[in-house]
């Protein structure tokens, strides 16, 4: 049996990346969508064969409670968007995935836990590179410590922004932050999951050098988090360069990955030499692990908790940047 998935917002990411992947699902499909646009409602379900008793908008949305169809919802919207429609998914007695950075603040990670807890549906956070075997093998060397403790991490992600000026993503209320919530959560994530260990402090500052587009949220920041032991880790996340590597030394040896949180083209080397696995469809064992853990009644990989814990490190970052000092995450 596939476990049928509903799409909520059909944006860049539904289109370009989720869409295409449940066409290569095992264990899941495309049974639903979610959309305040008609339009795309029409093109949609002529694309992908969705029938119209499967299509909802936010208003009808609750309704999807009585659809057997449908056993999973992915929430696929601007972040502050995510608590409320994780929350009504959950209600309405579905499991959910919700997109990265998981909501706003670690408050509303609380809420949206709880309200799945309440529910007893799972709750997933769309980490598709726990799913990535040059990731993974990051994971497995780190937590291993197949060279030994590790004795310094440096870390970066971001993108040259040369959007809408008028997007979602530059507007605080509905992203809650700049570079940082978006790509720089990749980043502590990669240093959280090379360590297996939550960071303890963290200082940060940031740059800005086009202050009229990021009028209300942050262009590029830097920070260091300390870990238990004293390990410094040190990331920075950018809407003005293109980076995307996680560099780990260790006591006997290094790894390292570039690109290392991209859709596809993720190389890695060792101290050993080059990185040998296969490019995956990351967004389709992310979505099909999620619907076996489901189906088996096993935890996911990367649950609520998960998108929780980077969310708190995301909130010490500000809370440095307002007072100029080293914070702990709480
Ligand atoms: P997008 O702007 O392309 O799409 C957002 C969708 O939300 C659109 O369909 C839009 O119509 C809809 N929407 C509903 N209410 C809206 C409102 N008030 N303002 C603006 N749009 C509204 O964004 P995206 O790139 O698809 O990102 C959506 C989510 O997916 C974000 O949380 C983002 O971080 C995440 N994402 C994750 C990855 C990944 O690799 N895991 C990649 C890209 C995006």
């Amino acid at each position: 049996k596939k476990l049928g998935i509903a799409l909520v917002g059909l944006g860049g990411y539904s289109t370009g990346q989720l869409a295409p992947a449940l066409q290569e699902t095992k264990h899941c499909r495309l049974a639903g969508i979610v959309t305040g646009t008609p339009s795309k409602a029409e093109s949609w379900s002529s694309k992908y064969n969705i029938p119209d008793k499967n299509i909802y908008n936010y208003s009808n949305f609750d309704s999807i409670a009585d659809n057997p169809d449908i056993d999973i919802v992915y929430v696929v919207l601007p972040v502050s968007m995510h608590k409320e429609f994780t929350i009504r998914a959950a209600q309405a007695g579905k499991h959910v995935i919700c997109e990265k950075p998981m909501a706003l603040n670690s408050e509303e990670c609380k809420e949206m836990i709880a309200a799945c807890n309440k529910a007893g549906r799972m709750l997933s956070i769309g980490y598709r590179l726990h799913f990535e075997p040059h990731n993974m093998e990051v994971m497995r060397l780190g937590q291993k410590g197949i060279y030994g403790r590790i004795t310094s991490i440096d870390t970066a992600n971001g993108f040259t922004y040369r959007g809408d000026p008028n997007a979602w993503r530059l507007k605080k209320a509905l992203s809650g932050g700049g570079a940082l919530m978006d790509m720089g959560v990749y980043s502590i994530q990669g240093s959280r999951y090379a360590t297996g260990q939550e960071p303890l402090f963290v200082k940060a500052t940031e740059e800005k050098t086009r202050p009229e587009l990021f009028k209300e949220v942050d262009e590029t920041i830097f920070w260091e988090l300390e870990f238990p032991g004293g390990l410094i880790a040190k990331g920075k996340s950018s809407y003005n360069n293109s980076w995307g590597y996680l560099r780990v030394k260790a006591e006997k040896g290094e790894f390292e990955l570039e690109p290392a949180f991209s859709y596809g083209g993720i190389a890695g080397r060792t101290s050993k030499g080059q990185m040998n696995f296969p490019q995956v469809n990351q967004q389709a064992l992310q979505m099909d692990d999620f619907a076996q853990c489901i189906m088996q009644g096993k935890a996911t990989r990367v649950p609520g908790e998960e998108g929780l814990k980077d969310m708190k490190v995301i909130d010490a970052i500000y809370k440095s940047l307002a007072s100029g000092k080293k914070e702990r995450i709480v």
